[in-house]
């Protein structure tokens, strides 16, 4: 087995060949037309041009998201679907006209010639109406959809460009809900929603001067009954609507958070008996959503129905003032039925736009949730002068660094250090004392306070960031794996690599004998955040990641901790290979892993205590010499956890 298949073709599991073969069973071929089969579907299959996604630390688009500045890019495409959507609905208001000219002309006149032409006219119209509808359902889709994905890969990269302060304050579930279902209820807005608003608004006010033209006596009636009440409606259920769907994005939010965490935390909570409190809690957050539904449903039910109600009496009062006109020969019978026809055609925009504005209203609480999200400026981020860092030889300075997670929470002060380039430099300290954070300093992870984090004498916050991180490796003290092979994990750190790379990778990580253990080598699946490897494997693949890099700085945090003996020896090895020649900065929990560092500091209460070789250390008979004889005391590998 091995380093078996190409780069391009990995395999996500044994498959059903292999497994056959594995079991002794015979392997019956796909049948022919099973394959003519497959390869149709795959000639339909629509091929995607590589994607073209600019990213950039230091120029992203800064000015609020609001629809207006979203759309602005679109207007010419939203306009051409304005158009056909006016031309639809012009086509479909054709038939009260056309009933009236059949009445009046055709059936009162008794001329049959007309009755004929209008009746033709009437379906040429639905027919022509019914091709523009489906030019435009198409187009108006697409364009929705665009728009959609446009906004997707904004939110996305946004995500992307984000400090670690942001993923420390922001709950994965939120930004999940964001990306999906905030998203998702601007679809329809951006499909046929707002096209449509504007539509509905025209035809209201065409059918408007139509009435009027038709009689102004019964228009102005009608006016006056409809706008008024309408107007009262609106505005209250904009109010009261707002409210109800913020609330039913943040509760959306609040189910989908606790559903990643408790998928995340699934060992833990059965390990702590706690299905059962876990499915409660999710109860809790569920019904406070339903409830939250329930209040936008109920202002819904008022809004609608309330409208609908005022265009019924209206409709009726008309039918009353028109009919006694007619008895006053004041009116034909003709233009009353094209009054009354136009009237519903009057309130089908309105409850149209009734409907749209609940749509509006959702919609608008998606945006403002997202305007926020997007609004968000990293912490670390680059200049726009910033320089491409050259090519490292690994010198790394601390000038009086200070350093805080939180206001008024100091958590490194003054810290001065220098590591030589090619030198191995252990942390060691008590819990919280900082040593994780002097590394995230100087992955620029985080900008200090105050001082400065130098790299080869380049201030970090003037370098490019991926011309600096390029060359630094991280191994962090859990390291994730992505849901994949174990090739796919390793080249994660460099896609360019070829397969002898990662095969010099996976030795000098000493990956090779659990690579040959497997039934498909290289090529194994991992599964989500390496759930089927072991602690120890996952950092041995970590370290594989890190050799591809061949960085010139290594910032290993804990990564030697909680292993089992065997482990701990096949990850001292691995280390060796990986640190020859480099810079590193080690966060040590273990006195062995420390000792073998050319130097050692000694951090308490984000400070530098002491800093020194490990025999300066033992002989200044200071904090780290009390380490080590506790250490030694204790008969040292036995139990060497600091
Ligand atoms: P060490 O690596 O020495 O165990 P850390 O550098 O991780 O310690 O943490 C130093 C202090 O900063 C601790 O008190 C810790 O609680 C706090 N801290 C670490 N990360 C964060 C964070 N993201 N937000 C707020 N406080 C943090």
């Amino acid at each position: 087995m091995g380093f078996g298949g190409g780069i391009g073709g990995f395999a996500i599991g044994p498959s059903s060949v292999q497994s056959n073969a594995e079991a002794g069973l015979p392997f019956a071929e796909l049948p022919d037309d099973f394959l003519e089969r497959i390869d149709k579907v795959l000639e339909k299959e629509p091929e995607h041009p590589d994607p073209k996604i600019s990213f950039s630390h230091s120029k992203w688009e800064r000015s609020p998201f609001t629809l207006k500045t979203f759309l602005s890019s679109h207007v010419l495409l939203l306009c051409l679907a304005l158009l056909l959507v006016v031309l639809e609905s012009g086509l479909q208001h054709l038939g009260p006209l056309l009933t009236q000219i059949a009445i009046d002309e055709g059936i009162a006149s008794k001329n049959t010639q007309v009755l004929l032409i209008t009746c033709i006219c009437y379906v040429a119209s639905i027919v022509i109406s019914a091709g523009v509808s489906f030019v435009r359902t198409s187009f108006t889709g697409r364009l929705g959809e665009k728009l959609v994905y446009k906004l997707r890969i904004r939110v996305f990269t946004h995500l992307q460009r984000q400090s670690f302060s942001f993923f420390t304050n922001e709950k994965a579930g939120v930004l999940m809900t964001r990306m999906t279902s905030d998203i998702e209820s601007l679809t329809v807005l951006f499909q046929e929603g707002l096209v449509n608003f504007a539509v509905q608004i025209i035809t209201l006010l065409v059918i408007t001067t139509y009435l009027i033209v038709l009689n102004p006596h019964l228009a102005l009636i009608s006016l006056l009954l409809v706008i008024p009440i309408n107007i009262i409606l609106t505005l209250w259920f904009r109010k009261v609507s707002i409210f109800g769907y913020l609330a039913v994005r943040d509760k959306i939010a609040d189910i989908l958070s606790n559903l990643s965490e408790s998928l995340a935390g699934m060992r833990v909570i059965t390990a702590f008996n706690q299905r059962k409190h876990r499915s409660e809690i999710h109860d809790k957050i569920t019904i406070s959503h339903f409830e939250a539904n329930l209040y936008t449903g109920r202002a819904q039910a008022l809004f609608g129905p309330g409208t609908e109600s005022i265009g019924i009496i209206t409709q009726a009062t008309i039918l009353f003032v028109g009919g006694n006109m007619v008895l006053k020969n004041e009116l034909s019978i003709g233009e009353l039925t094209a009054f009354i026809l136009f009237l519903t055609s009057f309130f089908a925009p309105i409850q149209s736009l009734v409907q749209l504005y609940n749509q509006y209203q959702q919609g608008s609480a998606s945006i403002e949730k997202l305007r926020n999200l997007l609004s968000t400026i990293p912490s670390v981020c680059e200049k726009e002068n910033a320089i491409e860092m050259p090519k490292l030889t690994g010198c790394v300075e601390l000038k009086s660094v200070d350093f805080n997670y939180e206001k008024n929470k100091p958590v490194l002060s003054n810290i001065d250090l220098k590591i030589e380039s090619g030198e191995v430099l252990a942390l060691v300290g008590p819990t919280g004392a900082g040593k994780s954070t002097i590394a995230k300093l100087i992955s620029r992870f985080y900008d200090p306070d105050s001082g400065q984090v130098l790299i080869d004498g380049h201030d970090l916050r003037d370098v490019q960031l991926e011309s600096l991180r390029r060359q630094v490796a991280v191994v962090p003290q859990e390291p994730f794996l992505f849901n994949g092979s174990i090739k796919e994990n390793i080249i994660f750190a460099r896609p360019d690599a070829n397969e002898k790379d990662i095969e010099k990778a996976c030795e000098a990580a000493g990956l090779t004998d659990l690579i040959n253990r497997l039934p498909n080598g290289v090529d194994s699946p991992v599964h989500e955040r390496g759930a089927s490897l072991s602690a120890g494997e996952r950092q041995l693949l970590a370290l594989a990641r890190a050799f591809l890099c061949q960085p010139q700085l290594l910032i290993l945090d804990e990564a030697t901790s909680n292993l089992d003996l065997l482990s701990e020896s096949l990850i001292e090895i691995a280390l060796d290979n990986l640190l020859d020649g480099r810079t590193a900065i080690i966060v040590a929990h273990r006195i062995a892993t420390a000792m073998r560092a050319d130097r050692i500091a000694v951090v308490d209460n984000g400070s530098i205590l002491e800093i020194g070789t490990h025999r300066e250390l033992v002989a200044s008979k200071g904090k780290y010499a009390t380490m080590y004889k506790t250490w030694t005391d204790q008969g040292g590998m036995e139990s060497d956890q600091l």
